[in-house]
């Protein structure tokens, strides 16, 4: 529509508009935790053609001492893939026919209140099937998305990363220098755990959830949980276009708990 062009002109105005402090950074977002590494719980929502890109991908990805990344479950019906829908505190990975959307690979990452992202998914669209016929095609992807959902923004072309948008061999997986962003980015230590598993905190600012989408709501928890349990099943709206190019853009919108969904937008080559 007409106000949403004008608007993704300037992304200052449009974080404004959506009700987006206007000063809040959207580089630098990274999970909270007390120490490190992450011990990221990682759902498996990917069928067999998508095993071996998304499980190396999560290996490599790994090996950065900041992140421990372990699929705690699988659903990989196609009801689940087809929504992908979101767990606090954990990352969904899903590849469906979603249609010539004009995106390959979509990341969505959920940043609570306090500026710490704290639910994520990958969504690899199935739709276009001679891209992922291009060989290393899958793993750039797998490795890319997922590589957002840690706090990556993307890099210019050739710099042997998955992080570029570079349909090359050397460009499938995280490199030496993703790392050590990684140890840069994780390098101080938060108040608290925005990731599931993690241990009670006593932060009057974040949910008391302590182990995602599994904890009971009963008795004096019941509010907190349910008001969590709903965050949880919010189904993020794309909002307003900050940024983009022929490869990549970056959407935002808010999200009823006062945080914002961050939208990382893979353009099909
Ligand atoms: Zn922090
Ligand atoms: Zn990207």
């Amino acid at each position: 529509m007409k106000l949403r062009s004008n608007i993704a002109l300037c992304s200052t105005l449009a974080l404004t508009l959506i009700g987006v402090n206007a000063h809040a950074e959207l580089a630098g977002k990274h999970w909270a935790r007390k120490s490190n590494p992450v011990m990221l719980r990682v759902v498996d929502s990917v069928t067999i053609s998508w095993d071996a890109a998304f499980s190396t991908a999560l290996q490599k990805w790994s090996e950065s001492p900041v992140f421990d990344l372990n699929v705690v479950s699988s659903d990989d019906s196609a009801t689940t893939r087809e929504a992908c829908g979101l767990i606090q505190g954990q990352l969904r990975v899903c590849n469906y026919t979603y249609g010539t959307t004009g995106w390959l690979g979509l990341a969505t990452i959920g940043v609570d209140a306090n500026g710490h992202i704290d639910k994520a998914r990958v969504r690899l669209n199935d739709s276009y099937t001679a891209s992922w016929s291009v060989t290393g095609q899958r793993n750039h992807v797998a490795c890319h998305e997922i590589g957002h959902t840690l706090g990556f923004d993307h890099m210019s072309s050739g710099q042997g990363t998955c992080m570029d948008l570079t349909q090359d061999l050397a460009s499938q997986w995280p490199s030496l220098a993703n790392y050590e962003f990684l140890l840069a980015l994780y390098g101080h230590a938060d108040t608290y755990n925005s990731y599931a598993g993690a241990t009670t905190t006593t932060s009057t600012t974040t949910s008391t959830t302590t182990s995602g989408a599994s904890t009971a709501c009963t008795g004096r928890n019941k509010k907190t949980c349910a008001a969590s349990a709903f965050a949880a099943s919010e189904e993020p709206s794309m909002g307003v276009k900050v940024r983009g190019d022929k490869k990549g853009q970056v959407w935002v919108s808010p999200r009823k708990d006062g945080g914002i969904w961050i939208h990382h937008v893979d353009l099909v080559p």
